[in-house]
């Protein structure tokens, strides 16, 4: 092979023309395989790195056909993909399978060119290959590798997805792919993302590193469905652009990855215990309000023989002294124990103030009221606020006040015979401000008796029978929450009780 200088250059010819020297060294020192063949693909000519890539010499292999470097494992077809185009005078380009002269295989990416001369006929092919036997392993390992990841991301129990600055997601797996479905939303990394870090698409575009939050737990309703529970952890990785015009930049884009996990049987679990313990306290917090309304009552309505025997022994005292002071001791001594009964009266345990939400109290109390309503066959429509502000409240007070209006209205409904079992649950807020309404399809409450029913020991159950402090109480329990309870008539016919109470906790 011959070689030249690029600083000389004959003195015959004109400046900015290249001398054929040049272009034959140029071809003879490229780094990439080039041989020159006749129409029949017998080598005429073949440059260094031809002899570099395939181990033959330059006398070994001028003279001999191109298919000496064959494996004989490439296609045939595409040997006929090959020599049709070429007959067509038309370029090649293809990945062949190739033998070194020492028995090595390699991958060989050719490109052959036909070379056509002024008649239109072609004279010579033009063969330039490269050995990509790394390049392609490197790929192969690559690919292997994402498919590896992928069935391992696909295969892990949680859902993933990759957002990119923008917000847009440019990667999930089955897992995620699967709560799009389930719940009906088209993106739930967005639903998601909203729910737990309100600020996340501004943050995501100027500080990144803010979006990453560990193991936060959403509820997330479901149409038709059964809520599903979601724990969510955001991690922000740094991704290489796949834009040429980046292709410089040694700096990465930011991305989201966001890992969802399904936790919904072990909410509903912890639920149910919760539930569970909620509803125990309640019972003890009722079977102790009995015995302490019971007391108050049987107290208060020994108050009545009390004042008579009182007035007997002003009137005994004119008449017959002695028999008054009998009397008196006895009443002296009842009193002294009616005290000492005043004084045993369970009081409801001290609670401290936290931030409730409302919405959480009143589905606990349905679902603790669940077998009641259906035993009574009661269809309750439960509309919570879409989201409340906390109030803060004493629980157990509170769940024992919707509790107490719950049983009220289910007493009302379940009489025999009555036909309309429907009761409303609705929260409402605004204006600084949450309401509860209750509202059912009972008799409802007479308008006379509307002021009375908040009155200690009032009823109108059972021809007077019941002790009837459950409104009272109800009442003692809503000003304790600085709040307002009213009825109302319920657009079913019945009793509708609105409580209402300032967000703040201030009096209203
Ligand atoms: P072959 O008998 O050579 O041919 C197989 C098929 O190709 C047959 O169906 C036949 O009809 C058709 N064919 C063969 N020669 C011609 C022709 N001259 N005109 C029209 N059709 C024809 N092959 C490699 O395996 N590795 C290489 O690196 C390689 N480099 C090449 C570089 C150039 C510039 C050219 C022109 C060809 C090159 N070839 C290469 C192709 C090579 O010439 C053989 O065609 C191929 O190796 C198949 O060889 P074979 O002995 O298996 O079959």
């Amino acid at each position: 092979m011959s070689t030249v200088s690029p600083a000389r250059r004959p003195s015959s010819l004109p400046a900015g023309t290249l001398p054929t020297e040049a272009f034959r060294a140029a071809v003879d020192q490229a780094d990439i395989a080039i041989s020159i063949t006749d129409p029949q693909a017998n080598i005429l000519f073949a440059n260094e790195a031809f002899m570099r890539i395939t181990g033959y010499a330059p006398a070994e292999i001028i003279g001999r056909n191109e298919s000496v470097l064959s494996n004989h494992t490439t296609p045939k077809a595409l040997y006929r993909t090959m020599w049709t185009a070429l007959a067509g005078q038309r370029p090649w380009s293809g990945r062949l399978l190739n033998r070194r002269k020492d028995g090595v295989l390699y991958l060989a990416d050719l490109t052959i060119t036909p070379l056509v001369d002024a008649r239109g006929v072609t004279t010579h092919y033009l063969g330039m290959h490269r050995d990509v036997t790394e390049l392609h392993r490197l790929g192969r390992v690559t690919r292997n590798q994402k498919k590896l990841i992928e069935s391992v991301v696909d295969a892990a129990p949680a859902a993933f997805a990759l957002l990119d600055q923008s917000g847009r997601v440019i990667l999930d797996n089955q897992e995620y792919k699967k709560l799009v479905s389930d719940l009906g939303s088209r993106e739930p990394a967005h639903r998601l993302l909203d729910a737990l870090h309100p600020d996340w698409r501004r943050l995501l575009a100027e500080a990144p590193a803010q979006c990453a939050f560990p193991h936060r737990e959403q509820r997330i309703e479901r149409p038709g469905g059964r809520a599903r529970w979601l724990s969510a952890t955001a991690s922000v990785v740094d991704m290489q652009s796949d834009c040429v015009d980046s292709y410089f930049c040694a700096g990465g884009q930011p991305g989201l990855l966001l890992m969802v996990s399904d936790i919904s049987d072990l909410r509903v679990e912890q639920e149910r215990a919760r539930i569970e313990a909620r509803k125990a306290v309640l019972a003890e917090e009722e079977r102790t309000a009995a015995i302490r309304e019971g007391l108050s009552a049987a107290l208060f309505r020994l108050g009545e023989p009390m004042n008579m025997m009182a007035s007997a022994v002003t009137v005994l005292q004119r008449r017959d002294p002695l028999s008054a002071r009998v009397l008196e001791d006895a009443l002296r001594a009842a009193g002294a124990h009616l005290e000492s009964l005043r004084l045993v009266i369970p009081q409801s345990p001290q609670e401290l103030p936290v931030g409730i939400n409302v919405n959480e109290i009143l589905r606990d109390v349905l679902e603790i009221s669940t077998p009641r309503l259906l035993a009574a066959g009661i269809v309750v429509d439960w509309q919570p606020a879409p989201t409340l502000p906390a109030l803060p409240g004493r629980p157990v007070q509170l769940s024992m006040l919707f509790k107490a209006l719950l049983d009220n209205a289910i007493e009302a409904m379940n009489v025999k015979g009555w036909r309309r079992r429907e009761l409303l649950v609705q929260s409402t807020a605004g204006d600084e401000r949450i309401a509860v309404r209750i509202a059912d399809s009972g008799p409802g409450i007479p308008e006379e008796w509307r002021n009375k029913a908040f009155e200690p020991f009032f009823t109108m159950k059972n021809g007077g029978q019941h002790i009837g402090t459950g409104l009272s109480r109800a009442q003692q329990v809503v000003s304790d929450h600085g709040g307002i309870i009213d009825l109302d008539h319920s657009p079913s016919g019945g009793c509708a009780v609105v409580v209402e109470f300032r967000v703040d906790g201030d009096p209203i």
